[in-house]
């Protein structure tokens, strides 16, 4: 049977559970971009510079084409791309093709930052010497390299492409390992320079249906290294229970919210990495540390890392 949609009796193309409302074409894309908008408005103000952190994957892709869309006339508020190229033969030639394609296309500043000009090697260099994870590498050191261009590119802000299934993974992961700093670390950003997610109200399955929508250009090739046991499960796990009970997604990370307004954690005192002079709780940071920088240095807190949560 046909599902029409609730707003105007067009086909519809989803039945959105959570809400209870099935949408057409033209009012689910109205429907996500309203909701970007409307997030999006608080977190960024006047004048300011955001870097989009762009992987060429669907999230940061459409994270690109929306922001641009939603800011166009906004004189006050500029945009820019900032992709990192870790060296990751076979995989990142193909999404930064598609990254710059996007750029060139909606007429955006782009910067590519290689990690061998920020650390003098590869991520497949590295991974050949390291007793550290390839994702746990790629995730500290791209932090590190993406913090570092957007300072030098002078912007305020670091736009990332997480969806809500991100952020519902992540903060569930994290209660079940008890890591509590890190479930607030996800909030608090020490001397980085702030992150905002405008996606993170978007499911995944609605993100990936916008782009289809419009024609985004989304590579499909897939990363080597990509092997993220525990999220794959956590993903499973959420994806099951949001089927028996819709809304559990929101609830997770709405939860997560309403918890850190209330609590604030205690600030870890910083001090400056006295290899790259960037902000650390040690001696030296942890990017400098798992590249070649820091091999001699002491490597005890490698124990503490944790794979990134998106790539
Ligand atoms: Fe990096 Fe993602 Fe590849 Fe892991 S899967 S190595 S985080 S790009
Ligand atoms: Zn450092």
């Amino acid at each position: 049977m046909t599902m029409l949609c609730d707003r105007c009796l067009h086909q519809a193309v989803i039945y959105q559970r959570y809400s209870g409302v099935h949408l057409c074409r033209e009012h689910f894309v109205r429907d996500v971009e309203r909701r970007i908008k409307k997030d999006t408005r608080k977190m960024v103000e006047g004048g300011d510079r955001i870097a989009v952190a762009l992987s060429g994957g669907k999230d940061s892709t459409l994270l690109l084409y929306v922001l641009s869309e939603i800011f166009e006339k906004r004189r006050d508020i500029e945009i820019l791309a900032i992709t990192i190229d870790e060296g990751i033969r076979g995989y990142r030639e193909h999404t930064i093709r598609v990254a710059k394609n996007m750029t060139k296309n909606l007429g955006i500043e782009h910067i590519i930052t290689p990690f061998r000009d920020r650390y003098d090697t590869t991520l497949d260099e590295l991974v050949r010497t390291s007793d550290v994870g390839p994702c746990t590498l790629c995730g500290v050191l791209r932090r590190g390299a993406l913090n570092w261009t957007a300072k030098e590119a002078s912007a305020d802000k670091i736009a990332t492409g997480h969806n809500l299934d991100d952020e519902a993974q992540t903060v569930l992961m994290n209660y079940l390992r008890g890591d509590v700093k890190r479930l607030f670390r996800q909030k608090r950003r020490d001397d980085f320079i702030p992150r905002i997610k405008p996606l993170k109200g978007i499911p995944e399955k609605e993100v990936a249906l916008y782009g289809f929508i419009k024609g985004l250009d989304v590579d499909l090739h897939e990363c080597p290294y990509a092997t993220q046991a525990l999220r794959s499960e956590m993903r499973e796990l959420i994806n099951d229970y949001e089927v028996k009970h819709p809304g559990t997604k929101y609830a997770l990370v709405r939860g997560f919210e309403e918890i850190s307004n209330i609590i604030t954690y205690p600030e870890v005192q910083l001090s400056r990495c006295k290899i790259c002079g960037e902000p650390t709780s040690n001696d030296v940071c942890m990017a400098c540390l798992l590249s070649a920088n820091g091999s001699r240095e002491n490597n005890t807190h490698k124990s503490k890392l944790r794979p990134t949560s998106q790539c």
